[in-house]
Order: C-alpha cells, then structure tokens, then sequence
C-alpha cells in the first residue's frame, strides 16, 4: 500500500559490539534488516523504513544521530540492541539526538527454540539484557523517547509504532508550520491568548500576523471565471439550497463565499502557510466571515483556529498530518451546550461557522442565515452532523504562564438523537469518557480551553507521542480518569513542569 508519509523516512538503527566476532554480527545485520523489512511492509507503519549498519562504537553512533538530525525527511530514529551494546558508546549520539526517538525493545525469534538453544544463540539474541544497558542511559540522560516491546510480528507491535511515526510527523508538522493570523484575537477572551515566541521554541511554529485589508485586496483580485469554476463545484458536490443555487436570489452570496475561499488559498499559497485565523470582530472591508472558506480549506489540511485562536489552528494543523491517511478527519470544535438529562449526558460541538467536513461521510448542504454578530452579511456555511465514532478526541492547548499545557478528552461521538432541523451550523455530539461529569470536572480544573481539535482520525496515543516529543504537559482525561486522581495529577505536574525546566 502507498505510504501517507511517502516522501519522508524512520532510520531503524541496531547496536551491538566489535566483541562477537563476524559471524555473529553478520546475523545481527541480517536479522535486523529482517525487522526493518517486517515494519517497512507493514500497513500500519505509515512511512518508509530505513535499515542502516549496524552501530558498534561511539564515534558512529554520534554520527549516525547528527546524519539524521541533519536530514529533513528523517521524522524519527527506532533504535534496537539485537546483543548487548555497552552503553556508554551511546551517550554521544543520545545526547546530540534531536529528533524523535523510539526504542523497540524486540527480538529476532518468537518462540525460544527451547530443543536446541546453545551459548551461540544466548550470544546473538540478547536483547532481553541489551535493552536493559540502554534504557539506563537513556532514563540517565533523560532522552523524551516512546518505549515499544513485542515481536514484530505482533500487529500491537506495528499499531504502536505507527502511532509513534504519527506523533513524530505532527511534530515535523509544526515545525515547518506558518501560520497567518488576520487581524489579532477576539476582544477579551484570556484562554486563546499566548506567547508566540515560547510556541516557536516549543513547538517550530512560526506564527504572524496580516492585516484583513491584505486578504480584502486578494479577495478583489480573484478572476470572475475562477470563480464561476468553483461555485459550479460547489453544486456539484454539495446540497445546495436553492436560494444559493445559479439563478437563486442569494446566488451572489455563495460567489462571494467562492472568491474568499479562492482568495484565502492563494495568499496562504504565497506565504507557504498551512494554518490560518480570522476573528469576526476584525474582518475589515469582507463581506461575509468566511464560512464555507475555511470549512473547505481545513478539508485540504489546513489548521484553522476562530476568533484569532492561533493555538489550536496549530493542534488542527498538527491533527491533520498525524491523521493521514486514516479514516475519519480532524476540526476546530467548541463545546457549545449541553443535553444534562441525568445518565445520557451530551455534549453538542460546533461553531458559528467553521466544522471541517472531513468529520462526516454524509453529504453537506450548503445554506446561508444570518449571523447575530459581526454586523456583516450573511455568510454561506456548510451544515451537517459528525459522524459517529468511537474513541475520537478533543484536544486544547493553554498558555499556563511559564509552559504550554495540551488536555485531551477521550471522546465518543454519537448521532444526535434527534434531528435538528433549525441549527443552521454543522455539529458533533458526543459522549465525554469517562462520564460526563467527571470529563467536565477535570476539563474545568485544568482550565482547559472552550476551544479544541475533535480528532476522528488518530486518537489520544499520537497526541501522547506529539506532547511528549515537545516536552509538552499533557493531560488526559478518559476511561482510567478519577476527580481525585486527576486534581493530583494536576497539582503534582505543577511541581514537576516547573521543575523539569531547571533554571
Ligand atoms: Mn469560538
């Protein structure tokens, strides 16, 4: 199968000694280049794996780390000692690591070959004792590293670290990540607020900010035939009211719509920008807030965050390319209101406009109403309902003062249960894990944002991956979560965080 990280590459290393003499380590090449085949070819590793030599000193182990700190398309290095592999010859290279790092403590064989084992085969398969001598130095030096144990054979084996190679590609992702703000942040509001230089250190973020009358002027220089190009698109794909529709008396709405969408990709184009804001309050000479614009362009990848909310158009961005590939997609989401009837809880998400359609498989339709603020005309926007999944996630990111904290909620989106045929905005609903109550408790006492990403593509393991790669607090509520557990956990972090930055 095609690889949704194709143009990108994992260098699977495997360490040893110069002690076993050739024919041992002959067999350890082999058999590691069996394991980096295993995963290479496996569905679940969603990008290409390198073999390369197996390492037996210092000097080429920091080598080998610096190479790949130094090549672009390296997301990430899985390292495995297939004998022992003393290891201060890895201080070095650990040390000067700078890219994700997965340790696979694996080993050739399944089954011990229990009839005929000899002192050769205790030789050559000692992971069981070499893994151990690296995870020392490893936990010694305090490298941020996912740990993955099991046969390669075992598809627990390949799910995991495919997670990792996905936490390790948002990682990458906001790394290279521009991202353009028109205008600044809604009036006001403290918790999309943050400080854009820690989010560039923290996460390679580089985020600016463009005044709208720049995107007005792009929005005037878009050419008329584009235009008609792109509305005859959207009635191709969508359910198109009629009133919207060629010969409809709000036809020019909807071609106004167009033309923000053709004039937002094209300025993005120009910056090289995958994530974007708007704000309502500042959308200068625009006729409409952009609705069915940014519901679009969030479809093709873009991280997207409302009302100047830079911070999850970054957790968008960064949900989009982990998700690659997979079913399901990824949206701005903001818990809206709630059904409290005891028992069956239900969150209703949504936004004034801008859900990505990448959470349903239904078919949108594609209406205008009027929007109570702003003081612009009525935007045309996308409506219909998320599909149903189990295990999703919502995801926001605070500016705790001295550190970012990402908190996650285990999430299973459901259909609504009934139809609502005058909520002129497409929506999620769903059930928070663990209960309700206990979702809301703890979201509330981390101070999580009312703004998040609702990911139905990956789930909360690439986020772990991400926020630990970052060396990020991330917070998780789900089925495991307590209100007791959880207000220590978040007492405790308070003192680690602080901690753990040093001076
Ligand atoms: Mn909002």
């Amino acid at each position: 199968m095609s690889k949704p990280y194709a143009d990108r590459e994992v260098w699977f290393f495997t360490g040893s000694q110069d002690l076993y003499g050739e024919e041992t380590l002959r067999q350890v090449a082999e058999q590691s280049q069996e394991v980096a085949r295993a995963l290479d070819a496996s569905d679940d590793v969603p990008v290409r794996v390198v073999w390369k030599p197996v390492l037996k000193d210092s000097g080429a182990i920091r080598r080998a780390m610096l190479d790949a700190n130094s090549d672009d398309k390296v997301l990430g290095v899985i390292t495995w000692m297939h004998t022992f592999s003393p290891a201060k010859m890895w201080i070095a290279g650990m040390d000067a690591l700078r890219k994700p790092l997965l340790h696979l403590h694996t080993q050739a064989n399944v089954e011990l070959p229990w009839a005929d084992i000899d002192f050769d085969f205790m030789n050559l398969n000692q992971a069981a004792h070499g893994d151990r001598e690296y995870g020392y130095v490893l936990a010694r030096l305090g490298v941020a590293r996912t740990t993955v144990v099991g046969h390669v054979s075992n598809p627990a084996v390949t799910r995991r670290v495919g997670t990792w190679v996905r936490g390790a590609a948002g990682w990458a992702a906001t790394h290279e990540l521009k991202l353009a703000r028109f205008g600044d942040n809604m009036r006001n509001v403290a918790v999309t607020e943050g400080d854009k230089t820690e989010a560039e250190l923290r996460f390679g973020v580089s985020v600016n900010t463009w005044g709208v009358n720049e995107l007005v002027a792009a929005v005037d220089a878009v050419a008329d035939s584009d235009v008609d190009a792109l509305v005859a698109e959207y009635e191709d794909l969508y359910d198109v009211v009629d009133e919207l529709r060629k010969g409809g008396d709000r036809h020019h709405s909807l071609r106004y719509a167009a033309r923000q969408e053709l004039a937002l990709e094209a300025f993005l184009g120009r910056l090289g920008a995958k994530a974007f804001t708007t704000n309502f309050e500042d959308l200068g000479a625009l006729r409409q807030l952009p609705g069915i614009a940014v519901q679009r362009l969030m479809a093709k990848g873009y991280g997207f965050g409302a009302e100047g909310d830079w911070k999850t158009a970054v957790l968008v961005r960064a949900a989009k390319v982990m998700g690659a590939g997979l079913p399901g997609g990824a949206s701005l989401m903001e818990d809206y209101t709630y059904d409290l009837t005891p028992g069956s809880e239900l969150i209703l998400g949504a936004h004034m406009l801008e859900i990505c359609p990448t959470l349903t498989t239904s078919k949108p339709r594609v209406e205008i109403h009027p929007l109570g603020i702003g003081g612009k005309e009525d935007p045309v926007r996308m409506v219909f309902d998320a599909d149903e999944v189990s295990g999703a996630v919502v995801v926001s990111l605070a500016d705790m003062r001295d550190r970012f904290r990402l908190t996650a909620n285990v999430v299973d989106v459901v259909p609504p249960p009934h139809d609502l045929p005058n909520l002129p905005v497409a929506r999620a609903v769903w059930k928070p894990r663990p209960d309700f109550t206990t979702s809301a408790e703890a979201w509330l006492t981390a101070g999580g944002a009312h703004h998040t990403v609702l990911s139905t593509g990956v789930g909360v393991e690439a986020f772990e991956v991400f926020a630990q790669i970052a060396g990020t607090e991330l917070l998780v509520i789900d089925e495991s979560t307590t209100r007791r557990g959880f207000a220590d956990q978040v007492r405790w972090n308070q003192v680690y965080y602080r901690l753990a930055q040093g001076l």
